[in-house]
């Protein structure tokens, strides 16, 4: 940035000063006038469009007119005062109600005198109306100097103070005084010529002041095209491996790798598979510490590939992890491991909270002196005292439910830091990782395993219940198992367990007669109550298992055949999703129902049809981010590093492809950006302070 004042602070800007500048950081984060020039209208008001009250439709949100007001009345409503005017625009009337204020309006508004009113526009029986809408006498408004009318964000605090509007908009108006009107070219001229972006200069102006539509959007373009641009020319000069950590080298393909590949593998790997081990071995061949993340659909086959990749750790002498994010799964994989590990002649043990702390000193002590291969468990295993002999490789399983810090505990366990294996049953959209996790190298099993089928989904609504009932008589009599899913409702845990001793009621009332064995589980069960009640559907043992979704993530009930889903409306897509993957686990047709009450949102319609037309994920995630968006789709505060100013992953799209193969060409080109053409980019980089978590990884 060549413009030192725009490290400076905001207190400076006329109409600032210091305790608005106090104020605009706590409240909005605002605290350098490049922080402030950077801080955008999140609409425009058209002050340019006058409307007749008869043209007014249900599509309008906010309108202008010029007219004059007629009869001005008090009036009760219910429980409160207001006054009711009619607004006339010399062919038609409007209502407008306020509310408050009153005796200012009555005050000032006088009936027959020209007003320009503006205003978001309310219906109440099919009539349009205004409430406290903007207005000022005709002789006041000047049309010219105001068209796109640029609306920001606010807070209570900050309009409780005087900053309205209004006020913000001078403050901006004060700040490009202050800057004299001088914007830094962040880019080169390569990129403004091949992309036509508009100069910073035009954009700054345009996106804060816009003279037309037009410059507003090829304001909007340049800014977002620089975002991203910089977004992801982080990532790859990061990935650059300029930063990367040194890490362990393996250069072993040994023993324990090729017994279990050539003795007891008992199938053949899919291709994705096959090339993912590949890209690991790479990794682990070279002197970086890998950080990978593997994205695979439920039953893809994640596993296998961990379990082949901490054989090549253990075959140079290193101890692995694999960290699940609940007990349930952690035993499962033990289950999994063991026997194979014991085969082999390695030694694996599963720590967990609930591991009885005579047990754990034994197991720490193992761990330490470097007897134990490989260590299974929760987040137990973040914890400090949990200390490994020389851990050169950490799985971490279904990485979407561990906080970043969280996660990057597992880099302090030793040194240099382990090589990382991330993998997510969360399909994210392509997008979303590019912008996310664009600092991770990328593992992707796009294939499942030969001979499984889809697993057929419907959509059932209450009223077939029965039909549903039949159904599955009919598969426990063939022998399956069932699955039957109720809501789970974090606000009210009571609720969550009502749903389900209803479900269970009517379940038991309903297979009186048949004696099958029904089970149940939820998330307010001793986790060794959960175990048992698992285990027992695993072996079997059980026909019918009532849960909520604490079944959700990584089960592996290969017998189980179909998965019913009460109120799935309630679910959001990739849970559903998630929950599906449970069943089409084995050799058998499975199904999943998804149960609704009669009536449902236009939004749980998208959800279910999605669900009912695709088994595909990655599809999935991709509708799911359109719906939700990117915050509520990673479902917790990492969407914080999402956090564009302008630009938007969804809408974006596009964009976000481009810039990230010009930032690929760039730094093919000059790596270090010494070049005199990227001069620009260099010192925008440097310069600018928020670029200095640039290095910050996980
Ligand atoms: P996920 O990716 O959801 O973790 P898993 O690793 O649990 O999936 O694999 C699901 C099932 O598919 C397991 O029973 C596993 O043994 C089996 N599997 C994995 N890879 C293959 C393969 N290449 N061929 C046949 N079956 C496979
Ligand atoms: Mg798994």
């Amino acid at each position: 940035m060549n413009n030192t004042k725009l490290n400076t602070s905001i207190e400076y800007v006329k109409g600032v000063g210091k305790m608005r500048a106090e104020l605009f950081k706590e409240e909005l984060g605002i605290r350098r006038c490049y922080d402030l020039l950077n801080f955008f209208p999140y609409k425009y008001l058209d002050r340019s469009r006058f409307y007749k009250i008869s043209e007014i439709n249900t599509s309008d949100v906010y309108v202008q007119i010029s007219g004059v007001f007629k009869n001005i009345v008090y009036k009760k409503y219910r429980n409160r005062y207001g006054i009711e005017a009619k607004f006339f625009d010399g062919e038609k009337n409007i209502k407008v109600l306020w509310f408050k204020g009153l005796s200012w309006v009555e005050k000032s508004i006088k009936t027959n005198q020209n007003y320009i009113l503006f205003g978001r526009i309310s219906w109440f029986e099919k009539l349009p109306s205004l409430v406290h809408p903007e207005l000022e006498r005709v002789e006041n408004f000047k049309s010219k100097s105001i068209k796109l009318q640029p609306v920001y964000s606010s807070t209570e605090k900050l309009s409780s103070i005087g900053i309205s509007n209004k006020a913000m908009i001078k403050i901006v108006k004060n700040l490009f005084v202050f800057l004299e009107n001088k914007f830094d070219e962040n880019l080169n001229e390569y990129l403004n010529k091949k992309f036509k972006l508009i100069s910073p200069n035009q954009a700054y102006h345009n996106i804060h002041f816009p003279e037309n539509h037009d410059l507003l959007e090829k304001a909007r373009y340049r800014l977002k095209f620089e975002e991203l641009f910089f977004n992801q020319l982080k990532f790859k000069l990061s990935h650059n491996k300029l930063k990367r950590n040194k890490g362990y080298y393996f250069p072993y393909v040994g023993e324990y790798f090729n017994n279990f590949y050539n003795n007891y593998l008992s199938f053949e790997l899919t291709k994705p598979q096959k090339k993912v081990l590949k890209e690991i071995r790479n990794d682990f061949a070279s002197n970086q510490q890998m950080i990978r993340l593997l994205q695979g659909d439920v039953g893809s086959g994640k596993t296998v590939v961990a379990l082949l990749s901490i054989l090549i750790s253990i075959d140079n002498n290193y101890q692995s992890c694999l960290v699940a994010p609940t007990e349930i799964l952690a035993f499962q994989h033990f289950k999994n491991f063991k026997d194979k590990f014991e085969n082999l002649g390695l030694v694996v043990k599963v720590l967990t909270g609930s591991t009885k702390s005579s047990d754990r000193k034994i197991l720490l002590n193992d761990l330490k002196n470097g007897s134990i291969n490989l260590l299974i468990g929760t987040h137990a295993i973040f914890e400090q005292n949990v200390i490994f002999n020389n851990l050169g490789y950490a799985v971490i399983d279904e990485q979407h439910r561990f906080g970043v810090k969280q996660r990057s505990k597992i880099w302090e366990k030793n040194n240099p830091p382990p090589h990382v294996l991330i993998m997510t049953a969360t399909p994210i959209p392509r997008t979303l990782t590019m912008s996310l996790y664009g600092d991770l190298d990328l593992s992707i099993i796009d294939e499942l395993p030969p001979g499984r089928k889809d697993v057929i989904t419907v959509h059932r609504k209450d009223k077939n219940r029965l039909k549903v009932f039949g159904f599955i008589r009919d598969q426990i009599k063939q022998g399956r198992q069932i699955y039957i899913v109720y809501p789970l409702i974090e606000e009210s845990k009571k609720m969550d367990l009502k749903y389900l001793e209803d479900g269970l009621e009517s379940i038991t009332r309903e297979f009186d007669k048949e004696n099958y064995s029904i089970g149940v589980m939820h998330g307010r069960m001793r986790s060794s109550n959960k175990d048992i009640e698992m285990n027992n559907f695993l072996n079997g043992k059980i026909d019918i298992l009532i849960s909520t979704t604490v079944i959700e993530v990584g089960v592996n009930v290969p017998n189980a055949s179909v998965m019913i889903i009460e109120n799935a409306e309630r679910f959001g897509l990739s849970q559903l999703h998630q929950l599906r993957g449970r069943v089409g686990r084995g050799k058998y047709d499975s199904y999943c129902v998804l149960m609704t009450n009669d009536k449902i949102s236009e939004d749980a319609k998208i959800r279910i049809d999605a669900m009912v037309n695709s088994n595909d994920g990655f599809k999935i995630s991709e509708v799911d981010l359109r719906l939700r968006g990117p915050g509520d789709v990673l479902g917790t505060k990492q969407s914080g590093v999402l956090d564009f100013k302008i630009a938007d992953i969804i809408e974006d799209e596009s964009i976000l492809f481009s810039v990230s193969n010009e930032a690929d060409l760039l730094i093919k080109k000059d790596p270090k950006l010494n070049l005199n053409e990227n001069y620009n980019i260099r010192s925008f980089i440097l310069n600018n302070p928020i670029n200095k978590s640039w290095n910050e990884i996980g």
